[in-house]
């Protein structure tokens, strides 16, 4: 219907952690346009292909508009009642650890407060984990091994005021493209500004890389180790920083010197033109992405590159320092409310008495999780085993998405009882729920995002709820009610919820930690309606950088350097190549948003493999040839793409297509589920594989 006048709403995109403001126009003919925001501080205008094709992606096709109990339409109260009955009838005949929830990056931060609320303060259990643990948890355990909380130190101006722009495990171009621009745009201007790309693969990225580094994959920690060596051999070392605020560095030094250059794969001189340039360049951002986190020592490889940050002082100072970019829109937000299962809640410490005693008391909740929970890999085993019987998936599609994907889909199709949340039906993984909850989708959503840089903004809703859709805080609010704590989910909007999650965040300030936005505790609805992105921790005056000067989080308030050594990805004999998987540049996870874009699925239409043309040669490939990636994980069919891009050995396929759209192109089908000992993140950068044509 047209619009009595022209109406403009300001939002987020939904897509990637760079968090882009975006202006939402509707015309008063009721047409609407899109752009980026001018004065989001995040892009100031820019957006990528992806963003720019958001309203491309809003149509009602496909969308769930109506619960869904045992296959049949239902109405609201029968659903919830259905599912509060499910969980609590398990948790009194099973125990609080029989239940679960896996929830997502693409919630609000209201959506996942409280959802962690309900699972850790009054189910009892830390059994709620997030798909963020795909894709950073490790930084999360890096940052907190290193700095005592998962602070990132820096922020997006420090890319544009580096001299060096060190980017690892990322290809910025594709995955971040608004900072990619960012960058790109510094460098035009200050042309000595000078850009490494460390990655197996030459991807898009490569185009701005004065020196590119095509290590093996999983060697990092080797290669920042030799770094570290070096800094140390030609007295690069900032000693009146680590005498004032780091503790460790003799024994991150003794296991870096034991490290082994060559295990790089990478030449002496490209080695040490790295080192010359690191080294030389006081002005150093080393950004570093799901490279360095989906990996098996992905914690290590973090620390591996904080170590060097900190024993030069080179953290916390305009263009220094390490510098995290996470991959979904509100990661770093479930970050904050503690919707990781290891976590407790606004960076509470879940293993410390004192911290559990006290966010208990603030919720006065009838109990509290006594431990972490199940990560996610670990918490679908339990659901396969058995022992985890009643399970709430909410915003994502781990059929798809986890590793191990057939055993995840098994798992979930033989539990007892299953929830979804989504906003269709039609995902590999609503396709197997008991209870079907119809969600606002982007557009729709209200509430805070935090990205990459600490920058919480809005995103505000510009379309009308589709059908009976709700949004997701208000779905887990109806479900807490139903089981009984209807006293402590009285939330009537976001707002409520916001203030809620503020002041709990004075608890997390008293015990000197650093996730502090309590100034925002009594704000009033309009001045939440109308709020401007702004960086936690409020109150700081400066609060863009942080540890410039130490206060880092720890007892000491002293940052660790942390002894690390290399251990490469498993490579048994019968599997022979390295599968690594990642993004393609126009599409999103499994495809629900970006599928609906003829522009986006024109860039590429099909799941494919990037395999170096040794290897075709040896395995019989020819170019558009279907390959058959196996192991005893499982299999994928993909179109063969011969190309030197990758290196000898190991090989790339998107992780993007789905039952939906080929029958055999899921490509977590054949990524076994190998985690990183410390922060349970899944290696699905390094799947051992063989190849042949189907
Ligand atoms: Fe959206 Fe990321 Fe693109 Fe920005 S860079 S428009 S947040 S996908």
């Amino acid at each position: 219907a047209p619009f009595s006048s022209v109406k403009t709403t300001r939002s987020t995109c939904p897509y990637c952690g760079v968090g882009c403001g975006v202006k939402i126009t509707q015309g008063a003919d009721g047409t609407r346009s899109l752009q980026g925001d001018p004065d989001h501080p995040a892009n100031k205008g820019r957006l990528c292909s992806k963003g720019s094709a958001l309203l491309e992606t809003i149509g009602l096709e496909d969308r769930l508009l109506h619960p869904v109990v045992d296959g049949h339409r239902a109405d609201w109260d029968s659903a919830i009642a259905r599912a509060a009955s499910a969980f609590s009838s398990t948790i009194a005949q099973h125990g609080p650890e029989s239940v679960a929830f896996y929830v997502s990056g693409q919630m609000l931060t209201e959506d996942y407060y409280v959802a962690n609320k309900l699972m850790k303060g009054f189910i009892g259990t830390g059994n709620i984990d997030t798909n963020s643990r795909l894709c950073m948890a490790s930084t999360v355990a890096g940052h907190r091994r290193a700095f005592g909380t998962d602070t990132v130190p820096g922020c997006y101006e420090d890319l544009e005021l580096a001299d060096l722009v060190v980017l690892v495990g990322s290809n910025l171009a594709w995955c971040h493209p608004v900072l990619y621009q960012r960058i790109v745009a510094a460098k035009a201007e200050r042309p000595e500004m000078r850009v490494v790309n460390i990655d197996p693969r030459r991807t898009a990225t490569c185009d701005i890389a004065d020196l590119h580094l095509p290590l093996k994959s999983g060697s990092d920690v080797a290669l920042f180790n030799t770094l570290l060596a070096e800094i140390s051999r030609r007295g690069a070392c900032n000693w009146r920083y680590i005498n004032d605020h780091v503790s460790g560095f003799m024994s991150a030094l003794g296991a870096a010197r034991a490290s082994d250059p060559d295990a790089t794969g990478l030449s002496r001189d490209d080695i040490n033109a790295f080192c010359d340039m690191w080294i030389g360049t006081e002005k150093v951002v080393t950004v570093f992405s799901q490279g360095v986190n989906q990996s098996s020592n992905g914690t290590d490889k973090v620390n591996a590159i904080i170590n060097c940050h900190l024993a030069t002082g080179r953290i916390g100072r305009p263009g220094m320092g390490p510098f995290s970019v996470t991959g979904q829109p509100n990661a770093m937000g479930g970050r904050e409310v503690g919707g990781l299962a290891n976590m407790l809640a606004n960076h509470l410490d879940i293993d410390d008495q004192t911290h559990r005693d006290a966010v208990k008391k603030f919720w006065n909740s009838p109990r509290i999780a006594q431990g972490p929970g199940r990560k996610a890999v670990d918490l679908f085993q339990a659901v396969a085993d058995g022992k985890i019987k009643a399970l709430w998936i909410i915003g994502t599609n781990p059929a798809v998405s986890m590793p191990d994907a057939d055993l995840v889909r098994d798992a979930i199709e033989l539990c007892d009882f299953v929830a979804v949340s989504d906003v269709t039906a039609r995902t590999d993984t609503a396709r197997l729920a008991d209870v079907l909850f119809p969600a606002l989708g982007w557009g729709e959503k209200d509430g805070t995002v935090t990205n990459s840089e600490r920058r919480i903004s809005r995103q505000r809703p510009f379309l009308p709820a589709p059908g009976e859709a709700r949004a997701d805080w208000r779905i887990i609010c109806d479900v807490a009610c139903a089981m009984g704590w209807s006293d402590a989910f009285t939330h009537a909007k976001p707002a409520d919820v916001f203030r809620e999650h503020a002041q709990l965040s004075r608890v997390t300030a008293s015990f000197g930690l650093d996730f502090d936005i309590s100034a925002l505790s009594e704000i009033g609805d309009t001045d939440y309606e109308t709020l401007h992105p702004f960086r936690w921790p409020v109150g700081n005056v400066d609060n863009a950088r942080l540890f410039g000067d130490g206060g880092f989080y720890t007892p000491d308030r002293r940052a660790r350097m942390i002894p690390v050594r290399h251990s490469g990805p498993a490579k048994p004999d019968a599997y022979p190549l390295v599968l690594n998987t990642g993004r393609v540049r126009d599409h999103w996870h499994t495809l629900t948003r970006t599928g609906k874009s003829a522009r986006l699925s024109k860039h590429i239409a099909e799941p494919y493999l990037e395999i170096h043309p040794d290897d075709a040669r040896q395995h019989g490939l020819k170019p558009a040839d279907i390959a058959a990636v196996q192991n005893p994980t499982g299999r994928a069919l993909l179109r063969v793409l011969v190309t030197d891009r990758v290196r000898p050995g190991e090989m790339f396929a998107p992780m993007h297509w789905t039952g939906e759209f080929t029958s055999e192109g899921r490509i977590d089908a054949v990524v076994p589920s190998r985690v990183d000992p410390v922060s349970g993140q899944p290696e699905s950068k390094a799947a051992p594989v063989k190849v042949s044509r189907f």
